[in-house]
């Protein structure tokens, strides 16, 4: 395999150029309608490798909806204040079979499986501290220093989008409620679909898998929120059901936490090393970004980057 430190912006665009007509074996998220009008052919590739140096492909201006990337900020922030225990108490550390927005054990033991999925997802927003959008403000914020980038914002097309439309979510909400588990009003919905709807580009994301990937610590080498256990918990979440139920396949071929977006993102930690940015819109039958999982395929076989 060929050395990490080799690695630069020819090397993603011919990774991304091989692998630009996956899209055409996806199909873009419309369940949310907003989403529906993103441009299926857009792609973007974006690293951040040892000392923070950024190498970019494509359409690196690009701008798409972080979706559930967004749960492993909110995870963070649960988990800083609440402590693990407290936030896993109310939800497990399951991988999953089933897609990402299913009811799962909702029924049965009451609990989220994981925090990925939307319902654990739902939750881990609703434990966050603060009234009103108090909550996603602090997502926006953490999203904001974690990338180094006070442009970053929601959009709200797509926030009113979902919210109109995201009767499922709505559902598992309320079950949340019933079971005891959630105690707030449906604020603390809408702030999980506001922080679905927060826009950024692969860079960005880029940004955020090598910030979990270094002990939380930015890419700047800021180190504001060192956390090797935080990292470890998150990375951990990403590899059993960041991908919900095609993690289990994704490891054994990538080998690496990821989490993925219906926005068509994918955000990878290497740990230790670098984090990787991927966006095209087009998603697989999991949920996943089609041409976004061959292009990380690709770096991880060319560089040998797999755990395994
Ligand atoms: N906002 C989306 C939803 O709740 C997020 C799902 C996803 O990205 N997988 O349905």
């Amino acid at each position: 395999a060929a050395d990490v430190s080799t690695i630069s912006e020819k090397t993603l665009n011919s990774i991304l150029e091989k692998n630009r007509t996956y899209y055409t074996q996806g199909k873009v998220a419309d369940y949310i309608p907003e989403l529906g009008k993103m441009d299926a052919g857009a792609i973007a590739f974006s690293v951040v490798g040892k000392s923070g140096k950024i190498f970019n492909a494509g359409d690196v201006h690009k701008k798409f909806t972080m979706q559930s990337i967004s749960k492993i900020i909110a995870l963070m922030i649960a988990v800083n204040e609440k402590g693990e225990a407290d936030v896993f108490n109310k939800m497990g550390y399951f991988g999953t079979d089933r897609p990402f927005n299913h009811f799962s054990n909702l029924e049965t033991t009451g609990k989220p499986l994981n925090p990925m999925m939307n319902a654990g997802a739902i939750l881990t927003t609703s434990l966050i501290s603060g009234e009103g959008e108090k909550p996603f403000l602090k997502i926006l914020d953490l999203v904001r220093y974690i990338t180094k980038n006070n442009t970053i914002d929601y959009n709200t097309s797509v926030y009113e989008s979902e919210k109109s439309t995201g009767h499922r979510n709505r559902g598992m909400f309320y079950l949340m409620k019933n079971n005891g588990l959630i105690s707030g009003n449906e604020d603390q919905l809408d702030n999980y679909f506001k922080q679905c709807s927060i826009e950024l580009t692969a860079e960005d994301l880029a940004k955020i898998g090598y910030f979990f990937a270094n002990q939380c610590v930015r890419f700047d080498g800021d180190s504001a929120y060192k956390n090797e256990d935080l990292a470890r918990l998150i990375q951990s979440q990403m590899l059993i059901a960041g991908m919900y139920e095609f993690s289990g396949e994704y490891a054994r071929t990538v080998g690496l936490p990821s989490k993925s977006g219906v926005g068509g993102g994918i955000t990878v930690s290497v740990p230790g090393k670098m984090g990787i940015g991927v966006f095209s819109p087009a998603l697989d039958r999991h949920g996943n970004s089609s041409a976004g999982y061959h292009m990380i395929l690709d770096l991880v076989k060319q560089y040998d980057l797999s755990l395994f």
